[in-house]
């Protein structure tokens, strides 16, 4: 078996094989760029050392040594020669890059006789002398695992004897003295001279990088990236050159365009006779790459072809290694390089009109969870901000406020114009209307799929989740994190992306789609066939939606509105009455509030189709809390104030009478609008009448009347004879001609495989995958994040949380069956998907793979579902 590959036998696509720095040495010297000669031992040989126990098999050593050879012939050097010694460097690749792997060894093959020749060769005494050290204490460190800091104490004492502060100040006699010093170190440490034979160090070498494969820090960045152990590493072993003979020469790393705006220009650092690490090291400053063209202008031309080579060759954005050597330009490595989104996009979309990629290929190379990044408002990254705490990055974007512990207050302030961060230990939905008014939300105890993550996910506003290390005291209203106290009307920021919370204010800046993020949205818009719709309750969050590209609403929830403070005690009036007379008083007092909030989202969405759902969540979401109501009866008795105290005696009743075990399996969705035809027969009034009205306006209406919650045909039947008849009403009364569909979610394992039956009824279905994931695996989600999920996570038993990914065994296989049972019955059924999951990447593939019609997100998840749903087809 190969087991040895010189550079000139490989190719880009031998990546798993040669790793990924081996591949593309060998594909780099396959085009006819400036490589110093080498060979590479592949992963196989590393897998082979472990399968023996952790020993280099003989046929592997014959090949090394065999390439070894090779090598010396083709430089007229040996490794160890006294006279002209050849140096190597020995290097880990492995096919996916890993950091944590062996560090670099450079100068291989130095012994105290090579060293003589590499003097006399380079005429160079303090510069073979600087080279040796440098290689004992890369081989001490790297493959004897001495520590770093004792051969430094070694320089240092030198330097104090010399007095003097710089290693540039040193002589080659002071190296010489310095080299015996490490060697007593090595002898100290390890028990045993510094190997003086080359070979012997080479094999030590390539050993370590073996080695190196089942460190601790390899092993742990394997399991966070979902790398398989079974990869192993390869070595790569190449002839030394050298940045450190002189003025002339010198090392650098740069990319073939700006990594973090894709600006179209070099960028990079480079330092004059220096070696390796030395750039990154941080003792010398490094110079920007545009002054190389200064210092030595032929060069810079040079290097400027290269990089213009590699681009073209490898039709993507390079990350490049380079030495000079006394004027002679030589590449150490390159690769695609890493990239924010803004440089992603502005570095797809260019090399598209430069003719390097084609438009599917451009699409394929942004990921859509690192655009999420460009879609909100961030920390300016030039500010100087103090962090005092990590959390869950729950919701992206970015949020500066005072710091205020009460919803009520939060939304009373808000509605003042001031801005706020809503502090809480976890939040319900009994927090909404606090959490609409402020500019984000901190929360010490939750995931990323708390309520309050999923509520400011849902409203493109800024969250911190699970932030433990601050400790809440709602009755002093303060939280100390560490020593300090934050008081409440505090200033804070929170970056919802990094989950960094922030003390007082700091520099924002806003989205903007730049004109390349449009213009590659656009192309997806010509590729993909699924639709994209948004989860808009507010004229505002439709306009927002429709600027995002949004092709529709897919899901308007009316719950919302009747949540605001100006509603909620007619709401409660609704919910208190006993009869159904009184009932329908309070909700005609509720409608023109409805219709209101229904014309501006048809006129926001003009020509757009909407789909309104009815009322779904249990009515004593409304209502206040027991133990709050007792308290306050308490305190009206002390008072004596018996008019008040009867309303809320009787408020205390009606929230007794409506408690419920397990109000989200209760008395919920289109069960309510069975029991109280009355409730929904007012929504969809005021649905049809905002639309008549924007009709005679001259405007173009598509409502869709959705009906929450069904799982049997009967629900839907009925509702579906009261929304007719109901809109039929308006309609004539108004005399307008409108089309409109009536559909239903599918959210209940029930409706799934029934839905030929359903769909008789429906001219549409939209999945609310939220539910639909909760009935699926029978868990709520709140406790489920709260008490298991996070260990399921954590032990494997689920690999990713089903209300973020959906779970495509188990609950898209309940959505496949009814898609195809519904279009059995209607070949038109149009099929959508309303939960969370429309927003993220490998759902929208699952829903184009099924046939979906459309996915809806948040307005602000708009553009990564475009680009998703256009992948999808690709
Ligand atoms: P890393 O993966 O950490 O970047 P490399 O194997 O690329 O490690 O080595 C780091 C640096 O060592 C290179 O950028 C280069 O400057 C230097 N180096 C490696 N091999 C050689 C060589 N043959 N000649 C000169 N310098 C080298
Ligand atoms: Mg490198
Ligand atoms: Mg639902």
């Amino acid at each position: 078996k190969k087991f040895v590959y010189s550079f000139k036998e490989g190719k880009a696509d031998m990546r798993s094989l040669l790793g990924g720095k081996g591949a593309n040495l060998a594909e780099m010297v396959h085009i006819g760029l400036p490589v110093p000669m080498g060979f590479t031992v592949t992963t196989e040989a590393c897998l082979n050392y472990y399968e023996e126990g952790e020993k280099i098999s003989d046929e592997i050593l014959e090949q090394i040594f065999k390439a070894l050879d090779e090598l010396e012939k083709e430089n007229g050097k040996k490794l160890g020669d006294p006279q002209n010694p050849l140096l190597v460097s020995v290097r880990s690749g492995a096919a996916i890059s890993m950091p944590g792997m062996m560090d670099t060894i450079l100068n291989l093959g130095l012994n105290d006789e090579s060293v003589k020749g590499l003097a006399s060769v380079t005429a160079n005494e303090r510069f073979a002398y600087d080279s040796y050290r440098r290689f004992i204490q890369m081989f001490g460190n790297v493959v004897l695992g001495i520590e770093h800091d004792k051969f430094e104490a070694k320089i240092d004492s030198v330097k104090a004897k010399r007095n003097v502060t710089q290693d540039t100040e040193l002589t080659a006699a002071d190296w010489q003295e310095v080299i015996k010093l490490y060697k007593e170190l090595v002898k100290e440490e390890t028990g045993k001279d510094f190997p003086q034979d080359p070979k012997e160090q080479l094999l030590m070498a390539v050993e370590a990088v073996f080695k190196s494969w089942n460190n601790q820090r390899a092993k742990v960045y394997r399991r966070i990236n979902k790398i398989p152990d079974t990869l192993g590493t390869a070595v790569n072993v190449q002839t030394m050159v050298f940045g450190n003979k002189g003025d002339d020469s010198g090392t650098g790393v740069a990319f073939t365009r700006n990594p973090s705006t894709g600006e179209k220009k070099v960028y990079g650092e480079f330092l004059m006779n220096a070696q390796g690490e030395d750039v990154v090291a941080g003792i010398r400053t490094p110079k920007n790459i545009a002054e190389l063209e200064n210092v030595m202008p032929e060069v810079y031309e040079q290097f400027a072809g290269v990089c213009k080579l590699l681009e073209n060759h490898y039709r993507d954005m390079q990350d490049i290694e380079f030495t000079i050597e006394n004027g002679k330009l030589f590449m150490l490595q390159t690769r695609n390089g890493k990239r924010t989104a803004q440089a992603a996009v502005k570095i797809a979309v260019d090399m598209v009109k430069e003719g390097l990629i084609t438009k599917e290929e451009a699409i394929l190379r942004v990921s859509p969870d690192q655009v999420v990044s460009l879609l909100h408002r961030r920390i300016d990254p030039a500010a100087k901000v103090e962090v005092i705490a990590k959390g869950l990055p729950a919701s992206p974007g970015a949020g500066s406020g005072h710091v205020i512990f009460d919803p009520d207050e939060a939304e009373e302030l808000g509605n003042q114009g001031q801005k706020v961060i809503l502090v809480r230990t976890e939040t319900t939905p009994d927090d909404i209307h606090g959490i609409v008014m402020a500019q984000g939300v901190l929360t010490s105890r939750g995931g990323m799929t708390s309520h309050a993550a999923v509520v400011a996910r849902g409203m493109g506003k800024p969250a911190v989740c699970g932030c433990d290390a601050i400790k809440i005291d709602p009755e002093k209203e303060e939280f100390q994190v560490g020593n300090l106290t934050v008081k409440k009307g505090d200033m804070i920021s929170i970056d919802g992306a990094t989950g960094q919370v922030i003390l007082g204010d700091v520099p924002m800046i806003d989205p903007v789609l730049s004109d390349e993020f449009k213009e590659l949205l656009g192309w997806a818009d010509e590729v993909r066939r699924l639709s994209v719709r948004a989860n808009a309750d507010t004229p505002n969050d439709a306009r927002v939606a429709r600027e995002f590209g949004a092709e529709g609403i897919g899901l308007c929830r009316t719950e919302h509105m009747f949540m605001a403070v100006d509603r909620l005690p007619v709401v409660q009036e609704m919910i208190m009455s006993d009869t159904k007379e009184e009932r329908e008083k309070a909700l005609e007092k509720l409608l023109p509030f409805q219709q209101e909030d229904f014309e501006g989202i048809l006129e926001a969405m003009e020509g757009l189709p909407v789909t309104i759902r009815l009322l779904d969540p249990p009515l004593h979401e409304f209502l206040p809390n027991a133990e709050e109501l007792i308290t306050e009866i308490a305190e009206l008795k002390a008072a004596g104030n018996t008019d008040e105290l009867e309303k809320k005696q009787s408020m205390l009743k009606k929230v007794r009478s409506l408690h419920e075990f397990n109000p989200m399996l209760g008395l919920r969705g289109c069960r309510l609008g069975i029991l109280y035809p009355e409730i929904y027969a007012m929504q969809v009034r005021a649905i049809f009448k905002a639309a008549c009205k924007l009709t005679k306006r001259g405007l173009k209406v598509e409502p869709e009347v959705e009906i929450p919650l069904v799982g049997h045909e009967n629900e839907l039947k009925i509702m579906r004879d009261l929304v007719e008849e109901t809109a039929a009403a308006v309609l004539k009364e108004e005399g307008v001609k409108l089309d409109y569909k009536i559909g239903t979610m599918i959210e209940i394992p029930r409706a799934c495989v029934t839905a030929g039956e359903i769909a008789k009824h429906a001219d549409f279905f939209s999945f609310g995958t939220n539910d639909l994931t909760q009935t699926t695996f029978g868990f709520s989600r709140d406790d489920a994040e709260a008490k298991f999920l996070p260990h399921y996570i954590n032990e494997k038993i689920l690999i990713d949380d089903p209300f973020i990914v959906l779970d495509r065994n188990g609950v898209g296989s309940l959505m496949k069956m009814a898609v195809k049972s519904g279009r059995e019955v209607k070949n038109d059924l149009m099929v959508g998907i309303c939960g969370e999951h429309g927003g993220e990447p490998s759902s929208v593939e699952f829903c184009h793979m099924i046939g979906l019609n459309y996915v809806s997100c948040s307005p602000y998840r708009v553009p990564v579902a475009r680009l998703a749903a256009a992948q999808a087809q690709l």
